[in-house]
């Protein structure tokens, strides 16, 4: 609830180090073959070109291991002396390789030393301890080069890639995630190496912001502060991708965490970096100032569950266990035109004179003081000033914004609904004494402190000491200066609309994954409304609060994919993206992409040239199907499962 960077012991990497007082890093990972040595330079320059400060590269086997060395002194004889990194996964030999070459080594603990076979096995303790000492004996060696190469190590656990020993003892869960590091870590300790990089990836943002923070938990426990990288793995591409990548760094950033930052896109590599660097950039000033004290004491929240702020309902229609709702402002709009509505999810039909609803239909419209000459949609809420609304002869539907002022000395209100604007500060002021709480109570909170989520988040922490259980609605504003201009490339960061995407994704999506909010107001007077929305709806989505839409979880392919990853992951949303609330993981190759798809319900994973193998959770359904029928094969198993709806 205040903001300032947790502090890490400097780690070197090449002439690049990360942690203790340098800048928050931006990586990536190359996607050609790590056997095309030129073709994996110019992308690696690319990348840097983009701003990646290190640069990682796939080694499946030893082979490849072996040629970051022809990789590596291209590079230098070009002028490129950025660090690289070997990824590892299965292949100590090929680590072993690596860690004489590279200036950091990257291995997966839940497939260091164990093949997965996804058994659930039961472990006795001197099983499991026997176990410890066989991955002691597999991975010193490895540490040991590394120690005498002055290599770096970054013992990255995935969600979904857990060791079957730790599966046995904690299942796929964030502590189970921690262990699996934690088992590492300890071993190099006790070689004395400490030139250790940690991450707890997960495609699933709650997942992996709980991990990261039982980790750090765990790690000032024992004494540690080891550099932490970032990254939420297959997030997809576009804005869903961007979205979720937000949702889980910016999290994490608020909270103060963080070395570097791996942002993983269904896109060309060099589109990630910008993203990183965008993310990144709202904090690397925020250290300077010094945080705001809570208007109200409250009592220390390490890592808050979800339905951790409890409120109850209001006219059946928010709060409770309802999902949470979602506001546009759509009073500067043509008012006069029922077609407007179809921006917010409302398409008029004027044959029939009715309004056709979607998935991302809005369920408030803000018109401020603005009449509309239309009839509005019955189950759209209208939002009016207090004393516009007060004007109002037929109120069905139509509820008033106040002031808390307003509100306190107002001598009409709604017998059902009233929202009132409230900020963190307004809590210990004699207003908020006044104010005649009751059950038709919604706050509207907003903020204009530059930790504008450390105050939103002591306003939810004080509703709680105060014992009050009203509706949240959380609402930021992004000011036209700097969310105008040119609409559309979502690739460039710079854009005002990837910038809202990235800040509105951090901003709001990092309070309703900690259960605090039932409702979120995008307020960018510069964005379209259908942005807007679609913004809103992708935030709720990454979340897990509100589901609107199918859920891709794509990998950002590496030199083992086996097939055109942007492509197929194109050609599978077009056919599939009415399945709302159905999970798709769509993974470059066979030794990762089933572990790493984590939760999806279908995957559609490379198995071999020209060969996909289809899989129904973590069960394989069909192997080495031809690429040309695969995607109709894997329809036809969601068909069999009673989950296919025919498109509109
Ligand atoms: S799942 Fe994708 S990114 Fe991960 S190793 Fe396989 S191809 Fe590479």
């Amino acid at each position: 609830m205040e903001y300032s960077r947790w502090r890490t012991r400097e780690v070197a990497i090449g002439n690049v180090p990360m942690g203790g007082d340098s800048p928050i890093r931006i990586q990536s990972m190359t996607t050609v073959d790590t056997m095309d040595t030129i073709g994996s330079v110019e992308q690696t320059i690319r990348m840097v070109e983009a701003g990646c400060e290190y640069v990682r590269i796939t080694a499946p086997s030893i082979k490849e291991a072996n040629n970051l060395a022809e990789i590596k002194k291209e590079l230098r004889r070009r002028g490129y002396d950025v660090p690289l990194v070997a990824d590892i996964h299965f292949t100590p030999n090929a680590a072993e390789a690596a860690a004489r070459i590279v200036e950091k080594v990257r291995i997966n603990p839940g497939n260091y030393a164990d093949k997965k076979k996804f058994d659930q096995l039961n472990y006795t303790e001197p099983a499991y301890q026997a176990e410890l000492e066989r991955i002691y004996t597999k991975f010193a060696p490895l540490v040991k080069i590394c120690k005498e190469y002055g290599t770096a190590m970054r013992i990255g656990t995935n969600h979904g890639s857990l060791s079957d020993r730790i599966m046995s003892h904690y299942g796929d869960t964030p502590e189970g995630m921690v262990e699996s590091a934690m088992e590492f870590i300890r071993i190099c300790e006790d070689l004395q190496y400490y030139s250790i990089v940690v991450s707890m990836k997960s495609s699933n943002p709650q997942v992996m912001v709980r991990a990261y923070r039982l980790l750090v938990e765990k790690m000032v426990a024992e004494g540690m502060n080891y550099p932490l990288h970032l990254g939420v793995t297959e997030a997809g591409d576009g804005e869903d991708g961007r979205i979720k990548s937000a949702v889980g760094i910016g999290t994490l950033l608020e909270d103060g965490l963080g070395d570097t930052v791996r942002v993983s896109l269904t896109e060309e590599p060099e589109f990630e970096a910008p993203v990183a660097i965008a993310l990144v950039n709202r904090y690397q000033a925020r250290g300077a100032e010094s945080p705001k004290e809570s208007a109200i004491p409250i009592a220390g929240t390490v890592h808050p569950k979800p339905a951790a702020y409890p409120t109850k309902e209001v006219n059946t229609f928010i709060g409770g266990s309802l999902v949470p709702r979602v506001v546009v402002d759509i009073s500067c709009k043509n008012l006069k035109d029922p077609n407007i509505l179809t921006e917010v999810g409302y398409k008029y039909d004027p044959w029939l004179d009715k309004y056709h609803m979607g998935e991302q239909s809005v369920d408030f419209v803000y018109l401020a003081d603005k009449l509309p000459s239309f009839t509005m949609p019955g189950n759209l809420k209208q939002l009016y000033n207090y004393h516009t609304w007060l004007g109002i002869q037929d109120k069905a539907n139509i509820h008033p914004l106040y002031t808390l002022r307003e509100f306190v000395e107002s001598r009409l209100r709604d017998p059902s609904m009233n929202l009132i604007r409230i900020r963190n500060a307004d809590l210990c002021t004699t207003l908020f004494e006044a104010l005649p709480l009751d059950r038709t109570i919604v706050f509207v909170l907003e903020t204009d402190e530059s930790h504008g989520m450390a105050d939103q988040r002591q306003f939810f922490s004080a509703l709680l000491e105060l014992g009050l259980d009203n509706p949240v609605i959380i609402r930021r504003h992004y000011p036209v200066a700097e969310f105008s201009g040119p609409e559309g490339n979502l690739m460039d960061p710079e854009e005002p609309l990837s910038k809202l995407q990235l800040y509105a994704a951090t901003d709001m999506g990092g309070l309703l994954v900690d259960g605090m909010g039932n409702g979120i107001w995008i307020d960018s007077p510069a964005t379209p409304a259908d942005k807007l929305v679609s913004a809103a709806f992708g935030i709720l989505q990454a979340t897990r609060s509100r589901i609107s839409k199918t859920e891709y979880i794509s990998c950002p392919s590496c030199g083992r994919t086996l097939f055109d990853l942007q492509v197929t992951t194109q050609m599978i949303r077009a056919r599939t993206n009415h399945l709302k609330g159905l999970k798709i993981g769509i993974m470059g190759c066979i030794v990762n992409g089933p572990g790493e798809m984590a939760d999806a319900d279908y995957g559609y994973v490379g198995a071999g040239p020209d060969k996909i193998t289809l899989y129904r959770g973590k069960e394989v359904v069909k192997r080495n199907v031809s690429s040309t029928k695969a995607l109709d094969e894997l329809i036809e198993i969601i068909r069999e499962d009673g989950r296919w709806i025919d498109p509109e």
